[in-house]
């Protein structure tokens, strides 16, 4: 996917260079390299729709299986009109991996569909995510494949995705995550993402010398991950000072009051328009050189590249959107002494309540927020002991590198004891 940043290097690329650094550490050969980045399966269909103004728009869905040694396949669903097989391939590797780092029985997949949904209604989105459910629904199964929300999808479009699957299959809760909680979705599922970030920047504060109630904190996108970064970074006392998505960008020197602002955003308002006491609206460039301890990129893949990277001004990374930083943009922040926590690690605390939610679903059981959010911490802070732990095994290997070897050497670990190859 090209975003408004140019990214150098498409996700896929991008996925597979991170994978290759790894697979150096690791010196493994290249049958393998080709077994471990060949998705085991990649479903493509259309779906034409009659749209409100009478037209016949097809769109093109996708689920894309890489790899399920450990588990069924897991991952999101994505809503956007750039969105490409590769993209998916890339997306779904990248959760492959991410499930093993975090040590929870799944695979990576990942699937969606080529449309905008601001163009839509809300029951042309229903209808259309119905008519996806139903193309894809084969490869599905709570042993097989269980989707969950990514970009532009949410809890309602679950609901519908559950509803459909359980017309052929019965009531069946635990075919997707991330469901509403009414329909035995997890409680603590949609600040997941944003609370494991928060967790790890905790571990990795002292790393940079940061006292985590004294850091000021910048925020590329204010949606799902971005907003909830936001307000549970000022609940540790830290200072959200800038925050951007795509309609423009603000700053507040003295911090932002993000649940203001969430609760704004929610209803529809543009965040470059928000007025309240010490805001100002500021430029992309400005944003991102924001002098900030922590730089938290929440939005789309590809947007911190070679010609942006120097504007940065931050001592710590905390990768919260997938493949936010390109490789040329990785090494230079490297030299640059920026601490990265990267994304295949840090933003898996929605794939682990997921998981959580796919367990409670299975035993059709509720587990209160306080012990969603321990169990939660437990898992976060073990990957990151793990992964800091290798990386210190050989000095001046990344997190990156350290976690992207941890997860891969567990596939392998797996798929050679089910004799998968
Ligand atoms: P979302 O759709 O809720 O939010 C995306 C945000 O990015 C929006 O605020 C949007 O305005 C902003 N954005 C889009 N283009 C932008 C631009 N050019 N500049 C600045 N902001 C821009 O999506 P989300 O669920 O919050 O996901 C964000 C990222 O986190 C994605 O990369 C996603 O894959 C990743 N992620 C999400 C989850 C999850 O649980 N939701 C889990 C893991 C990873």
């Amino acid at each position: 996917m090209q975003t408004t940043a140019q990214a150098e290097l498409s996700s896929f690329e991008l996925v597979r260079h991170y994978f290759h650094l790894a697979a150096d550490e690791l010196a493994l050969q290249d049958d393998l390299r080709d077994v471990l980045l060949r998705p085991y399966r990649e479903v493509q269909v259309a779906i034409p729709m009659r749209l409100r103004d009478g037209r016949i728009r097809t769109f093109s869905g996708y689920r894309v299986q890489h790899n399920g040694a450990r588990g069924p396949f897991k991952g999101g669903v994505r809503f956007h009109p750039e969105v490409d097989l590769d993209e998916f391939r890339a997306l779904a590797g990248l959760m492959t991996w991410k499930t093993a780092i975090a040590g929870i029985p799944f695979g990576g997949a990942k699937g969606g569909i080529d449309c905008d949904p601001r163009l839509l209604d809300a029951a042309e989105l229903e209808k259309l995510t119905r008519a996806y459910m139903q193309r894809i629904d084969k490869v599905l199964g709570p042993t097989r494949d269980i989707p969950a929300p990514d970009v532009n999808t949410n809890a309602q479009v679950m609901a519908w995705m559950m509803d459909e699957y359980g017309k052929g299959h019965g009531y069946t809760p635990a075919i997707v995550t991330g469901k509403p909680i009414a329909l035995e979705g997890s409680y603590g599922r949609e600040a997941a993402t944003a609370r494991g970030l928060v967790y790890l920047f905790r571990e990795a504060a002292p790393t940079v010398n940061l006292v985590p109630s004294e850091a000021t904190v910048a925020i590329q996108g204010f949606g799902n991950v971005g907003s909830w970064v936001g307000r549970l970074m000022q609940q540790l006392g830290a200072r959200v000072i800038a925050v951007s998505d795509a309609t423009g960008s603000i700053r507040a020197e003295r911090g932002l009051d993000t649940g203001a602002l969430a609760a704004y955003v929610r209803g529809g308002g543009r965040l470059a328009e928000y007025e309240a006491d010490g805001v100002e609206a500021i430029g992309g460039e400005e944003f991102l050189a924001t002098p900030c301890d922590v730089f938290v990129p929440a939005a789309l893949g590809g947007m911190i590249h070679a010609s942006n990277v120097h504007l940065l001004d931050c001592r710590l990374l905390l990768e919260g959107a997938n493949g936010p930083t390109t490789p040329q943009a990785d090494l230079a922040l490297q030299e640059r002494g920026v601490f990265i926590v990267p994304d295949v690690m840090a933003n898996a605390g929605g794939v682990v309540v997921s998981y959580f939610e796919w367990v409670q679903n299975l035993q059709h059981f509720r587990w209160d927020e306080r012990e969603v959010n321990e169990r939660l911490g437990t898992i976060m802070r073990r990957a990151y002991r793990e992964v800091s732990e290798r990386a210190a095994r050989k000095p001046g290997t990344s997190l990156r590198v350290a976690a992207f070897s941890l997860g891969i050497e567990r596939v392998v670990e797996a798929a050679r004891l089910r004799g998968n190859f």
